[in-house]
């Protein structure tokens, strides 16, 4: 009987990963079609200075709802475009869309927002084409370089260290800033903070979910404001969702922050007639 048993556990096992595997071929092949077709769309998620809760730029997020499998969250689809090697199409959908964008929002604003654009390692294979790239998505779309960030998380700074750090070098010389998303998950060694050309820490969302009303738990956040002090570093917290999070963050100098408690990402529409019509 335990054979049996255990024999039928492997069919289920077998029947489940063919399953996965099912799942994963259909969501290839849906995302090769969406990307041709290019169905795939920016969201707009306002950052934010605290201080005065002004507006100061927006982080150009991608969103796909596909006819068949419904919303597919960006976590599923990046990792899959990475995998299938379409990773540096989907950042050109987004650069097309957002860099001519916040060009014309900010024709008619004294204050210009910035645009920041994730960035995967995997992009960082020929640096040279990709800094090529991005300075003729700015220049053709107008978008001075000073409005422009690059982000990318820690954990892909330990791929193709000098690809990546020759690249950035190059993007931070044009006059664009680069921020390091997901701060403090990366589990990698601090030292890149010192040899690599970085503006600006982005505490990790996790992070800034520890911090409770009561102030317990806010020694990671503490720790990477002064780091980023020390180091001369701007520093942004995402994820804030909670006005006491915010108030601490703001008391304990960190100023810049993203978060639901500003307003979740949001399409083109949406960002205009909540944050620019008032
Ligand atoms: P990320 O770059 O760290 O983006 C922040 C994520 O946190 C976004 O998730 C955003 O919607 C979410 N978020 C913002 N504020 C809050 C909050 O207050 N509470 C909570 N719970 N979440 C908040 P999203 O849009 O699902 O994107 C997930 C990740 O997918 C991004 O993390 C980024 O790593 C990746 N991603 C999205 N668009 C692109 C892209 O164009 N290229 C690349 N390479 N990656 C992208
Ligand atoms: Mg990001
Ligand atoms: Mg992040
Ligand atoms: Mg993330």
């Amino acid at each position: 009987a335990a054979k049996k048993e255990s024999g039928n556990k492997v069919v289920l096992y077998n029947e489940e990963i063919t399953k996965e595997k099912n799942d994963r071929y259909q969501v290839e092949d849906r995302l090769r079609k969406a990307i041709n077709h290019e169905l795939i769309e920016v969201y707009y998620q306002p950052q934010i200075d605290a201080r005065g809760d002004v507006l100061t730029g927006v982080e150009a997020l991608l969103r796909w709802t596909d006819e068949e499998l419904g919303f597919v969250p960006p976590e599923v689809f990046i990792s899959v475009a990475e995998d299938i090697g379409m990773i540096h199409r989907l950042w050109e959908i987004a650069m097309e869309q957002a860099c001519c964008q916040v060009r014309k929002w900010n024709e008619d604003r004294d204050v210009p927002l910035s645009l920041a654009v994730n960035f995967s390692a995997k992009q960082f294979q020929d640096p040279d084409a990709l800094v090529r790239q991005v300075k003729d998505f700015l220049r053709k779309c107008q978008l001075d370089p000073v409005n422009f960030e690059v982000e990318i998380t820690e954990s892909a700074l330990l791929y193709n260290v000098n690809e990546i750090s020759k690249a950035l070098k190059e993007l931070q010389d044009y006059g664009i800033s680069i921020s390091i998303d997901d701060f403090g998950t990366g589990y990698s060694s601090l030292s890149y903070l010192k040899n690599l050309p970085i503006n600006t820490l982005k505490i990790d969302r996790s992070f800034i979910q520890d911090i409770k009303e009561n102030h317990d738990n806010t020694q990671i956040p503490e720790a990477v404001i002064n780091l980023a002090r020390s180091l001369q570093l701007r520093v942004i917290a995402e994820g804030v969702e909670e006005k006491y999070q915010k108030d601490f963050l703001v008391d304990n100098q960190c100023t810049h922050m993203q978060g639901y408690l500003f307003s979740k990402p949001l399409t083109k529409t949406q960002f205009e007639e909540h944050w620019l019509r008032k």
